[in-house]
């Protein structure tokens, strides 16, 4: 089963994801993770989006699509895999469809996690992860994004029809519930 889940910052995906990747033995592929792991390591492509995550804003699209490209071809997701963080821009998206069709690697389930805005920037603050970007101030930042470059992805999947949309308040598990009752239909 190949999952991409999709929301705003604080909707949840990371928590699902894991959850997700537990229950179906299919591996997590967080675009966000492999930054801040590079970025701990001081590798060339940390140092090279250690700014732009410290912003709040998008690393270019073709090192994420490059990346994504290379990590998917690993053995370990050909029974499947959850992305969370990507596609976030249309042309990511229009990128990854190529991608997915040279790697023989269709898209099951697009689940959207949906989370009214106040809720997001209360989660985040609480989380307390110790993230750069999650002040107050970059949480705007990643929010705007959010509506400008990233809620049209959703579009592109519609029109595949394979769109799950989720009501992301509740508990964990209540919303874990719900995606894998919608992804099992
Ligand atoms: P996340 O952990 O998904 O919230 O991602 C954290 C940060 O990593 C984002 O704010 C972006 O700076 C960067 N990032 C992660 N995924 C992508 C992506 N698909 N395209 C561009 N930037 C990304």
């Amino acid at each position: 089963m190949n999952i991409i889940l999709f929301g705003p910052p604080g909707a949840g995906k990371g928590t699902q994801a894991k959850l997700l990747q537990d229950k179906y033995a299919i591996p997590h592929l967080s675009t966000g993770d492999i930054f801040r792991t590079a970025i701990k390591n001081q590798t060339p492509l940390g140092v090279k989006v250690k700014a732009i995550l410290d912003n709040g804003k998008l690393v270019p699209d073709e090192t994420v699509v490059d990346l994504v490209a290379d990590e998917l071809k690993d053995e370990k997701y050909d029974n499947g895999f959850i992305l969370d963080g990507f596609p976030r821009t249309v042309p990511q998206a229009e990128a990854f469809d190529t991608i997915a069709k040279d790697q023989n690697k269709a898209i099951d389930a697009f689940v959207v996690l949906t989370v009214p805005e106040e809720e997001l920037i209360s989660r985040i603050l609480s989380r307390g992860q110790g993230r750069a970007d999650d002040t107050e101030e970059k949480i705007k930042t990643r929010l705007e994004v959010y509506h400008t470059e990233t809620e049209p992805v959703k579009n592109h999947y519609d029109a595949k029809g394979v769109v799950k949309e989720i009501n992301g308040i509740g508990t964990i598990d209540e919303i874990f519930e719900r995606i894998t009752s919608s992804v099992e239909k």
